[in-house]
């Protein structure tokens, strides 16, 4: 099937302009000026008056659960959520059960997706203590990255031994994504919460979760991980920065292409705040925690500046009752958001085309994706097209992702994806979805 998207605007590598592009073959084949004329033949016409076309979003970071944890979520469920939020391709973590540490079991969550997902894909091999002999035969070209929890999170897949740090940042074949929350202090800090909860003296509810999961557990891990990058020349991409204190150790006098050590965020970090636990409690309750009200306006400062490259969800859907426990300690870490990305995103104040930056060229440009993440003559046709002027309010009700909750419920937006094609397939139309199209593995140069 061929498409001819008419009259949008186009927001790509820095420009707005009104054109038409011509989708055949899967791929983005002619982008045509406003007014030249153009026979598309039998395509099918879809005029996009008024909207905005963009590059598919590429999130480099999520957690769909699968295999193992599918009570919570799946390829199909959250892959069907992401292509609703624009999202055309996307980087799955490896605390699945089993973990993902060795190259069969990349290879067999591959084949899962390639069976199930509406979104493009790729995942990360999980570094541990002891797997470094399957982390060195990572194909570059093939994977896109080697996940490193320098720090306990969800799954425990903590590498704490120095000597293994060592080998994997000078021997790692491929980009170093990290978790970086110091172990240590995050348990010093567990043990005297408990301690004074016991007491009385405080209460265990969600707002303590910036005190466990402190500023400093953040900054310890993360300098210590760049560090090291620079020691031995890694390919290091510190995820989901969450505090101002850390955006000292990024640079933005370095062009991205030439950039080894980066840094992402994420939509809630630009939202929420930590007097947001008072109504939200446990719901936004995730790893590393959202932080003080300062923090999210220097990040938000960091997006514009380029000390921050990309913007990924760290979708990490739980159930509801996993999370709305009365005890903080066990309350689960991690929330969805895919969905809503691009909408939340655009409430913080970020304008499309830094949007379409962070979101779609800076994924692409820093994996070395193969041909996506940009509207250009011969890239796969990723496209999304957004109404900036459809006002919606989220709501469980309408939650795409598995666990059937989302924290942004009641929140009211302006802009709605109206179309997504993959791989120039229309997956996703209006709310409805053609589901007999599948993704495919994502691959870089
Ligand atoms: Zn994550």
């Amino acid at each position: 099937m061929n498409y001819y998207i008419k009259n949008a605007t186009l927001v790509n590598e820095g420009q707005a302009f009104v054109a038409n592009v011509f989708v055949s073959d899967g791929k983005i084949s002619k982008i045509v000026a406003e007014g030249e004329p153009f026979d598309c033949g039998s395509a099918t016409v879809i005029d996009a008056t008024g909207k905005y076309l963009i590059p598919g979003i590429i999130d480099e970071h999520v957690h769909f659960r699968e295999p193992g944890l599918t009570h919570k979520a799946d390829l199909y469920t959250e892959s069907r959520a992401a292509v609703a939020g624009g999202v055309t391709s996307f980087m799955d973590m490896p605390n699945t059960l089993p973990k993902t540490t060795t190259q069969e079991l990349l290879e067999q969550k591959l084949a899962l997706a390639a069976e199930k997902s509406l979104a493009n894909y790729s995942f990360y091999l999980g570094a541990t203590n002891d797997n470094l002999a399957e982390v060195v035969k990572t194909d570059p070209h093939r994977v896109c990255g080697v996940k490193l929890f320098m720090g306990s999170s969800t799954g425990n897949m903590l590498v704490d031994k120095n000597e293994v740090l060592v080998r994997l940042f000078r021997e790692s074949p491929c980009l170093i994504a990290a978790h970086c929350e110091d172990e240590q202090t995050i348990h010093q800090n567990t043990v005297r919460c408990k301690d004074l909860a016991a007491k009385g003296e405080v209460i265990a509810d969600a707002s303590i979760h910036p005190f466990v999961r402190t500023m400093e557990a953040c900054y310890k891990s993360s300098s210590k991980a760049v560090d090291m990058a620079e020691k031995f020349g890694a390919r290091l991409h510190v995820m989901h920065i969450s505090t101002k204190k850390e955006l000292s150790l990024f640079r933005k006098d370095i062009p991205l292409v030439d950039k080894k050590i980066t840094a992402e965020t994420c939509p809630h970090y630009l939202w929420f705040a930590d007097h947001d636990y008072e109504t939200k409690s446990f719901a936004i309750k995730c790893n590393p925690a959202i932080k003080a009200s300062w923090d999210r306006e220097a990040l938000r400062q960091a997006l514009r500046e380029g000390l921050i490259d990309t913007i990924g969800t760290d979708h990490a859907p739980h159930l509801l009752e996993e999370k709305m426990t009365d005890d903080y300690f066990t309350s689960k870490s991690g929330f969805p958001s895919i969905q809503h990305s691009l909408q939340v995103m655009l409430e913080c104040g970020v304008e499309l085309p830094l949007l379409v930056q962070l979101m779609c060229h800076n994924p692409a440009t820093l994996y070395r994706i193969d041909r996506r993440g940009f509207i250009r003559e011969g890239y796969y046709a990723d496209l999304a097209i957004i109404d900036m002027d459809h006002p919606v309010v989220i709501s469980n009700a309408t939650e795409l992702s598995k666990c059937g909750w989302t924290p942004y419920d009641g929140m009211t937006v302006r802009a709605q994806v109206t179309h997504t094609f993959v791989n120039g397939n229309l997956v996703y139309e209006k709310g409805n979805f053609h589901e007999e199209f599948r993704g495919e593995r994502l691959f870089f140069s």
